[in-house]
C-alpha cells in the first residue's frame, strides 16, 4: 500500500509518556510471545483485556495486526471516537508496545450519517498514514453487547485495508481480565 496523502495525517501527541499516533513501532519479540498469534482469538482476547481496563458501555477497543512493505509486523489499537482511553489503558498499551491510533474528533460523522467514527475507522486512517496493510483484526467486544464488527467496518477491512477478522467470543465466556499475565508488565 502506498503512503497516502494529507487529509489522513494526524500529528502525534503524548499523554503521560504514552505516545498516541506517530511512527509505528514494530512488534518486539516479547510482545510476539505474549500475544501468541497461533491462538485463533489472540487479538480478540487482548482487545477485551485492554477494554476491561477502561469504560465498558459505549466503548469498542479494536486491535489489528498490520504489516509494512518491508515485512515488519505491528499491533495497532483503536477506540471509537466517542470513548476515551483511561490512564490504565494508556499505561498498559505503552508498556506492551502496542501502537495507538489517534481518534478522529467525536463531532465527525461517518459517511453513512449513522454515527460517529468507529475504532476500525480510526485504525484504518492510521494504517493508511503509515502505509501499513491490515493482516488480522480482533472481533472486538462492542459496548456490553457482544463481539462483532459492524457491516461498514467489515467492508472497510475486506475492500480496502486487508486482513481477516478473528472469530468472536461469547461475553459469558469472557472474564474481565482473561490475560492476567499482562498485569505485571
Ligand atoms: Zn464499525
Amino acid at each position: 500500500m502506498r503512503r497516502s496523502s494529507s487529509w489522513l495525517f494526524e500529528p502525534a501527541y503524548e499523554i503521560s509518556r504514552t505516545i498516541i499516533g506517530g511512527a509505528p513501532v514494530a512488534m518486539s519479540p516479547s510482545l510476539e510471545k505474549k500475544v501468541n498469534l497461533k491462538q485463533e482469538r489472540a487479538l480478540t482476547l487482548l482487545a477485551n483485556f485492554i477494554k476491561s481496563l477502561g469504560q465498558g458501555r459505549g466503548a469498542t477497543v479494536q486491535i489489528a495486526l498490520a504489516r509494512s512493505q518491508d515485512g515488519k509486523r505491528f499491533l495497532v489499537t483503536g477506540l471509537n471516537s466517542t470513548a476515551k482511553w483511561t490512564q490504565a489503558q494508556l499505561d498498559k498499551l505503552g508498556n506492551l508496545g502496542i501502537n495507538i491510533a489517534p481518534q478522529k474528533l467525536p463531532e465527525l460523522k461517518r459517511k453513512d450519517g449513522e454515527g460517529t467514527i468507529h475504532a476500525e475507522q480510526n485504525i484504518a486512517s492510521y494504517l493508511k498514514t503509515y502505509g501499513l496493510r491490515g493482516e488480522r483484526w480482533s472481533c472486538a467486544v462492542v459496548g456490553t453487547e457482544g463481539s462483532y464488527i459492524c457491516k461498514d467496518c467489515q467492508s472497510l477491512i475486506r475492500n480496502y485495508m486487508g486482513g481477516f477478522i478473528e472469530p468472536g467470543i461469547k461475553l459469558s465466556k469472557c472474564p474481565d481480565r482473561p490475560y492476567k499475565k499482562y498485569k505485571k508488565t
